[in-house]
């Protein structure tokens, strides 16, 4: 690879570096795409990643609007209507239509596969995107006019501003000394696809038990990718369940809403989290995505929060390059920091605080939600806003 020059290196494309090249490069800025993998093309028919997201409309817009969304509907992608969510305790349980609200979807499952995969071969067709794979960041240096970007394989490559994009282990973020801060939930998430006995009728459900919520995804070919959180302990015992007991556990924690399982694929395990940065940039670099928060799985918004850091970079830096502003300026950063900050610190109170909601074990705060549950699903008023809410609008 010969050194070159671009106005923006993205390191980690990901869902959401990926996305930031994507905008930058249709509006003409150069741009390199850096990531240490390289994004799967094809798989065995009939496999299904156990890494899926549940995608708001907010970002179903953003990939139609980059002109991939198409894309993805081929390799496939279930469209969520409802939202049925019940508590261990108790009889508080909501109802949520997209019908009812006026709109034919929530959103949409898509495996993580399949969105990078479409953004990448979108990528492949924009002229001013260079993508490099299988290799990594390994340092930086920043002066007053650029970035040069040290790679794994010996190449140099310089930049007006490096962005990083890398996840939650940002080695940007360190190299910056960018502080993070957080914690361990002590938590682990099972992950698998399961056949469900009944059809998922196109629902996320979502069931809070003791340990932590159960959320069963609707996915493609009528499949269930499946989010359970539970104690490290637990989870590490569910995954060593042999086959046949660990649907039966499965079945009996969903209350057997959807009947028996059947597993499709192996288990999988993430340790959960939550992590934040307080600042976003720093002189000619800046941070999105994961790389500045990383929280609980729960309601499935770490990556649509990252698609909004996405959108909103791209906006604050295309505007100063049409203004031939300096596109790496404190001021253009700032303002996307600005942007973001509340709406990212937001999200992740809210799912700290039901996390520790539904994780609480005593009887009267038992009770206040279940009978709160209660409240909200006699209320089509707050269910609607719910729902909008849900779609990212
Ligand atoms: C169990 C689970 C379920 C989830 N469900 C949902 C959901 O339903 N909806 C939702 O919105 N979110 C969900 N999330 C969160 C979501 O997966 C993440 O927020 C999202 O993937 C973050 O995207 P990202 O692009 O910022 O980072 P990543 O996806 O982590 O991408 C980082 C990229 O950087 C590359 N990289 C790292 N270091 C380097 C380096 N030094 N050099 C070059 N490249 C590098 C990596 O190869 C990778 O491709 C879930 C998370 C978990 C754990």
């Amino acid at each position: 690879m010969s050194n070159k020059a671009y106005q923006v290196a993205i390191v980690g494309g990901g869902m959401v570096g990926a996305t930031t090249a994507c905008l930058l490069a249709e509006k003409g800025l150069s741009v390199a795409l850096i990531d240490a993998g390289n994004p799967a093309e094809k798989w065995p028919e009939n496999t299904y990643d156990l890494r899926v997201s549940a995608l708001t409309m907010a970002s179903i817009n953003v990939f139609k609007s980059i002109g991939m969304w198409d894309d993805v509907r081929k390799l496939g992608q279930q469209v969520v209507q409802k939202m049925f969510v019940w508590d261990h305790f108790g009889s508080g349980e909501l109802n949520i239509d997209s019908a009812d609200a006026g709109e034919a979807q929530m959103g949409s499952v898509v495996e993580n596969r399949i969105t990078v995969l479409a953004l990448w071969q979108k990528l492949q067709t924009l002229e001013h995107c260079d993508c490099f794979t299988n290799v990594q960041l390994n340092d930086f240096t920043v002066d007053d006019d650029g970035v040069d970007i040290n790679l794994s394989n010996g190449s140099l490559i310089r930049a007006a501003l490096l962005v990083g994009a890398d996840g939650s282990n940002s080695k940007i973020r360190q190299l910056g000394g960018i502080d993070d801060y957080g914690w361990g939930y002590q938590q682990k998430a099972l992950v698998a696809t399961v056949r469900p006995e009944k059809s998922h009728q196109n629902t996320a459900w979502q069931r809070f038990l003791p340990e932590g919520p159960l959320a069963l995804l609707p996915l493609r070919d009528g499949l269930i990718s499946i989010v359970w959180t539970s104690n490290t302990a637990t989870t590490e015992a569910n995954i060593e369940l042999p086959e046949e007991d660990f649907c039966n556990a499965l079945s009996e924690a969903a209350e057997q809403q959807l009947g028996n399982f059947e597993l499709v694929g192996a288990r999988g395990a993430f340790p959960l989290k939550l992590q934040f940065s307080p600042e976003y940039s720093q002189q000619r670099m800046v941070l999105i995505g994961d790389a500045i928060h990383t929280i609980h799985p729960l309601a499935g918004q770490g990556a649509n929060l990252g698609l909004k850091d996405a959108v909103t970079l791209a906006d604050v830096i295309v505007q100063a390059h049409q203004k031939g502003r300096d596109i790496a300026s404190q001021q253009v950063l700032r303002r996307y920091e600005r942007q973001r900050k509340a709406d990212n610190l937001l999200m992740m109170g809210i799912m700290d605080g039901f996390k520790r909601l539904f994780g609480a074990d005593e009887q009267l705060i038992q009770f206040a939600r279940s009978s709160g549950m209660g409240l909200v699903n006699s209320s089509t008023l707050v269910k609607n806003q719910i729902c909008k809410y849900a779609m990212g609008l």
